[in-house]
């Protein structure tokens, strides 16, 4: 095995594996650990078909793609494994012919930051931190909070002051310590870094190195899910970009390993009211500019000044990505024909579906291209959302509960 590193996605210099400070000191932008090749792995061996799912984690599971050599099984919650559902209703409505959907709102918080979370928090382990912390209002404080608890460790979580109690509670349940910091939201990021070096706290923010390891093992269980039959496109809800480049990273990663032939096409999706990603891609900018006033219907993915923006548009540059916006109206539709499936979304994890809709009828997805759809977070948690869909129901007595129900019912 090659050694293991971080390395600056933006100007290349090499930093050592235990730095826990995510970003580079000369440029500022993200570190990546490098992808490690392997001499004897091939498709087959990737897989200890001995072990059963019940009793594995993603980083038992995918071991050769994990430098993690001592982990601690009993912190996993049994993040990832999650379905790859084909949708039934939903393709005709699109108009193509097969849409898969990677349930990710199954998770233990219900998104997919649990597998960056459980990552994050072994290497936090190994390195002998007694405290985490992480910067964000929504799944990932939820995420980080239980896994600290679940862990043991004192668990710090930051988010800014207007967040209403609502949004807090799913993650009090878990009792961290909660400080709401009025000021800049969009610094909270770097300002937490900086606390975390100073004292000796590892903060497991959006697209920390080891958060990005964890989301590459969603590619690697849909390579699986498929077959090792590349999908032509995978549709990303982005907001930091974290996810998005653990996605890709996983797609490379089994491609330099001969495991899949080809990568997948990546389109990644924002809310029009905080999409500072696209509006850098489409200008053809190299690096984004912070949004000042956001205004999107969930903050799940209105990061006004991702930490992740360049470093995933050299990416997306790289491999002919794309990426697009929906509105928020399109948003709370995806939630409602989700629902059709079976799966209750949060609207920033639906934007996917309104997104594949329009890139279809603007002829840039063709009707038999394989899409895979990324359904990055569950509803449960934001039941305030849901009275923008107004939704209906019936009343009775019990006396006219039969005539009722005859009265509705479907021949
Ligand atoms: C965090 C999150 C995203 C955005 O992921 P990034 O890594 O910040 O780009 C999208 N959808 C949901 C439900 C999330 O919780
Ligand atoms: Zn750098």
């Amino acid at each position: 095995m090659e050694q293991e590193k971080l390395i600056c996605t933006g100007c290349k210099k090499e930093y050592p594996y235990d730095r826990i400070f995510p970003r580079c000191d000369d440029c500022s932008e993200p570190l990546e650990l490098n992808i490690v090749h392997h001499n004897s792995l091939h498709k087959n061996s990737t897989i200890d078909k001995d072990v059963s799912v019940y009793n594995q984690n993603i980083i038992r599971k995918f071991a050769p793609f994990y430098s993690l050599s001592c982990i601690e099984d009993k912190l996993s919650l049994g993040e990832g494994f999650t379905p790859l559902v084909a949708a039934d209703k939903l393709p005709p409505i699109l108009d193509i012919d097969s849409l898969y959907l990677k349930n990710e709102t199954v998770n233990p918080t219900w998104s997919f930051k649990d597998r960056g979370t459980f990552v994050s928090l072994q290497h936090a382990k190994s390195l002998g931190y007694k405290t985490i912390g992480t910067v964000s209002s929504g799944n990932m404080a939820a995420s980080v909070a239980a896994y600290g608890a679940r862990a043991n460790l004192e668990t710090f979580i930051l988010l800014s002051a207007d967040i209403p109690l609502e949004k807090i509670q799913p993650v009090l349940i878990y009792n961290p310590t909660l400080i709401k910091v009025k000021g800049d939201y969009g610094k909270l990021y770097y300002e937490s870094l900086k606390i975390g070096r100073e004292i000796g706290i590892y903060f497991l923010n959006s697209d920390i190195p080891f958060r990005i390891e964890g989301s590459k093992s969603i590619s690697f269980e849909i390579c699986e899910q498929l077959n090792y039959n590349v999908p032509d496109y995978v549709v990303i809800p982005t907001s930091s970009g974290g996810n998005a480049r653990g996605i890709i990273k996983g797609f490379m990663e089994y491609h330099k390993q001969g495991i899949i032939d080809h990568l997948p096409g990546f389109i990644c999706v924002q809310l029009e009211g905080c999409a500072p990603i696209y509006q850098a891609w489409k200008n053809g900018e190299e690096k984004i500019s912070a949004i000042s006033a956001p205004e999107a219907i969930d903050n799940a993915i209105t990061n006004p000044y991702p930490p992740s923006g360049n470093e995933l548009l050299r990416k997306l540059k790289m491999y002919n990505g794309i990426v697009t916006t929906v509105s928020d109206k399109e948003a709370l539709e995806g939630q409602l024909l989700l629902a059709k499936e079976g799966i209750f979304a949060q609207p920033a994890a639906a934007v996917s579906i309104l997104a594949i809709k329009s890139m279809r009828s603007r002829g840039i997805i063709n009707k038999k291209d394989k899409c895979v759809a990324i359904i990055t977070g569950s509803g449960l948690k934001y039941t305030g959302i849901l009275n923008k869909h107004n939704f209906a129901s019936e009343t009775c007595t019990l006396k006219e509960l039969k005539g009722k129900i005859a009265s509705i019912i479907k021949k």
